[in-house]
């Protein structure tokens, strides 16, 4: 089986030819990579100023980890919200988590504005847990964001769950004791491990197929602002002043601003002329892991869900310095899907397993998927998932993707403090698309002229994150050898 061979490129039908870049060119805003922080940062500065953009993409539109997803709208963060208390504050936190939130009012607003007719659901979601101690996290992250005025997601625990009595007293009002087989029924599971539940709003959408669309309005509502070039690799990017060039293999591009929404930083160099280096290791610390995902083919009976499965304890998740090194969860989703024309089933697509690389470059997309990661995903679905087939599964579709994890593991939007003709709308980080969607929006709020508060998404913030992790990561190694 072809190893890219993802559920939501094969539903792409595309009839638009590809247009390379033939010329040497001059625009406003460059924006490089187009995935759906590219897009939707195209969209937003195009709907909202006066600005020409030129969409530059090394291969095609959404053949990235926008195609290469789950395709789970959800705004969670891949890091609890109580830990981006402590790094950055109640206000900034709150800030970060109610602007990722926003972005679902955004897709709605995206979905008005141009008609899209790509298949979205909205529903609640549910994100199961095996341990105690590890909903108590969850519990002190809602403690916070009620101290912020921020709406909670409700918490039910299973009345027979063991360790009830290591929840902290002040707890008490944050979550309901319910019947442990209303449990395992949010979760859809026989799997009696699971002993706590949190509902949030989550939706699921093709979202190369959403991008795709995208695109194809924006080339007909901006036919004198809009350009896009595909299979344009840029693999040097030289800041002046007051201007970026752009050198793709035969031609290059002159910007007053560029925009990477690479994902990571992908084999291109940045050379600034107009003040300090860019920091080279800052970039190098864009660090990839392979997400690996499966879906199979269902009869058309059970409504859409949303489901993650996080077998951890809290130690797990706390002695962990680094929330890249953290334990994988299992996330699910099922929704209607139309294999070919008319021939519509439930896809069910379950990820979570992942290899980390030291370098994002390192990653090949076709290279063969991995034998351990469907024998745990086949092993996941038997064990957890109440409709699973038996026996060895027919997977339909086998697909991996990457994802790049800054080093705070926090998008970056916002221009490069060395030099400002310089802006990013990047970092994967295992869930993306509502943060791209803000992340798209931010940007063209910061080319329109708007002064904006600071953000935990500022690039700045990730500096200084960079220099704190890697410190407690020090004293953390410190620590460890001296036990
Ligand atoms: C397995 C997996 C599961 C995921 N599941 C979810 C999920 O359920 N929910 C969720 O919210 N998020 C999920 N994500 C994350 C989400 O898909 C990403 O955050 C989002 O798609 C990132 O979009 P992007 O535009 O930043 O990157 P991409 O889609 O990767 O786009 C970047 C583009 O930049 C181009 N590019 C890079 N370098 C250059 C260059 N030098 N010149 C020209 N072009 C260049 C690339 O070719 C690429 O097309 C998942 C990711 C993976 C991999």
């Amino acid at each position: 089986m072809n190893p890219t061979n993802s559920p939501w490129l094969h539903q792409l039908e595309r009839t638009r030819p590809v247009d390379t870049l033939k010329d040497d060119i001059a625009v406003d805003i460059a924006i490089v990579g187009a995935g759906i922080a590219g897009v939707m940062t195209s969209y937003f500065i195009l709907r909202d100023t006066k600005k020409q953009v030129l969409l530059i993409e090394g291969g095609r539109v959404a053949h990235g980890a926008t195609g290469h997803n789950a395709g789970q709208i959800v705004s969670d963060f891949e890091r609890e919200f109580y830990s981006l208390v402590e790094e950055y504050g109640l206000s900034l936190a709150a800030d970060a988590e109610n602007s990722v939130r926003g972005a679902w009012i955004l897709l709605e607003q995206i979905f008005a504005e141009a008609k899209l007719s790509t298949p979205m659901s909205s529903f609640m979601g549910y994100n199961g847990f095996t341990h105690v101690d590890r909903i108590v996290d969850e519990l002190k992250n809602n403690a916070l964001r009620l101290e912020a005025g921020i709406q909670i997601s409700p918490i039910y625990i299973s009345d027979t769950a063991p360790g009830l009595d290591e929840i902290p007293k002040d707890y008490k009002n944050l979550y309901n004791l319910v019947p442990h087989a209303d449990i395992l029924s949010l979760l859809e599971t026989h799997d009696v491990q699971y002993i706590a539940v949190i509902s949030e709003k989550k939706g699921c959408v093709n979202s190369a197929m959403l991008v795709e669309e995208i695109v194809g309005y924006l080339l007909a509502t901006y036919k004198d602002r809009f350009m896009l070039c595909e299979e344009t690799h840029i693999h040097e990017v030289t800041l002046e002043r007051d201007l970026a060039l752009l050198k793709a293999k035969e031609h290059s591009v002159t910007a007053d601003k560029v925009i990477l929404c690479t994902n990571g930083f992908e084999k291109f160099s940045i050379n600034n002329n107009a003040g300090a280096d860019i920091d080279v290791k800052f970039h190098h610390m864009v660090r990839g892991k392979i997400g690996y995902m499966a879906g199979l083919l269902e009869e058309l009976k059970h409504p859409p869900v949303a489901l993650s499965f996080y077998d951890q304890t809290a130690e797990d998740v706390e002695s962990v310095v680094d929330p890249y090194d953290q334990k994988p969860y299992i996330y699910m989703t099922r929704r209607p899907y139309e294999l070919e024309k008319n021939e519509k089933h439930n896809l069910v697509c379950v990820g979570g397993p992942d290899v980390s690389l030291d370098d994002t470059g390192q990653y090949i997309k076709e290279a063969e998927y991995s034998k351990e990661a469907i024998a745990e995903i086949e092993g996941f679905l038997h064990k957890t998932y109440q409709n699973s087939p038996k026996g060895d599964i027919d997977f339909r579709f086998k697909w991996h993707g990457l994802m790049g994890y800054t080093p705070t593991s926090i998008r970056v939007v916002g221009e490069e403090p060395k030099n400002r003709v310089l802006m990013y709308n990047l970092g994967c980080n295992g869930v993306g698309i509502l943060t791209s969607i803000y992340g798209g929006k931010r940007i063209s709020e910061i080319v329109g002229g708007t002064k904006l508060a600071p953000s935990l998404f500022d690039p700045r913030a990730v500096y200084k994150g960079s220099k704190t992790l890697s410190r407690k990561k020090r004293i953390h190694r410190l620590v460890a050898q001296k036990l």
